[in-house]
């Protein structure tokens, strides 16, 4: 746990100095707060502290440790050069392994990045990989999904698009009381109908293709997109 970030949170221990901390720590985008960095050729790490993640990992900064989520774009070293460390620091530090996103075409040389360390660092480098495809969704959480999507690059790779997802009364049944909404549920009827909304999307490296791919809607309806320069 990122000590500094709980004492940021603590709006009575606001000294000057952790005043300092907090405006190093990123920006507040549409209700979410935004941090990391990303210096092209160099190093990309931006991270969303409220979705629990970080896409793609640079360097492996500080602040991208207590993330538990990984989505990497692209093989490109500026965007998975610290992927190793990421996950070999949080073992070190005895947090839960992470979940890493990759492409489905890079997954395999990533497993193999992993079993070259292992060897050579006689660690268990204890994560969860998963490779997904264009179009392919996963749930980070019961009320969040990724989802990848298109992205115009030398080197295969995708974006993601974070989706909140929530489970909302049918118009039909407003109006009843609790129990006969509970008895209805348990006598197998469908009250709730699912509604997803696209919260934050991030390119990665691409060309400006991705903006005029019709697949991509959703990327330029997100509230938040990240995209490089
Ligand atoms: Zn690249």
């Amino acid at each position: 746990m990122d000590r500094r970030t709980q004492k940021s949170k603590n709006p009575e221990s606001g000294k000057e100095e952790n005043n300092e901390k907090k405006k190093e720590k990123g920006m507040q985008i549409e209700g979410y707060q935004v941090e990391g960095l990303s210096i092209g050729g160099h190093e990309t790490c931006i991270i969303f502290p409220s979705l629990n993640l970080a896409f793609d990992i640079g360097k492996c900064p500080q602040r991208a440790l207590s993330q538990d989520f990984l989505l990497i774009s692209h093989g490109h070293m500026d965007h998975i050069g610290g992927l190793p460390m990421y996950v070999a620091t949080r073992g070190l530090y005895g947090m839960k392994p992470p979940t890493i996103i990759v492409p489905t075409a890079i997954k395999e040389d990533v497993e193999k990045l992993f079993e070259v360390h292992r060897k050579m660092d006689h660690s268990e480098l204890k994560h969860n990989l998963i490779g997904l495809d264009v179009g392919e969704e996963f749930f980070l959480r019961r009320d969040l999904k990724v989802r990848a999507f298109r992205t115009y690059h030398v080197i295969p790779s995708q974006g993601y698009v974070v989706y909140s997802v929530k489970q909302k009364l049918k118009q039909e049944y407003f109006g009843l009381s609790g129990n006969e909404i509970k008895n209805l549920k348990s006598s197998g009827v469908e009250i709730t109908y699912t509604t997803t909304a696209p919260e934050v999307a991030f390119t990665g490296d691409t060309t400006s293709d991705f903006i005029v791919d019709k697949t991509n809607i959703d990327v330029l309806r997100a509230r938040i997109l990240v995209v490089e320069r």
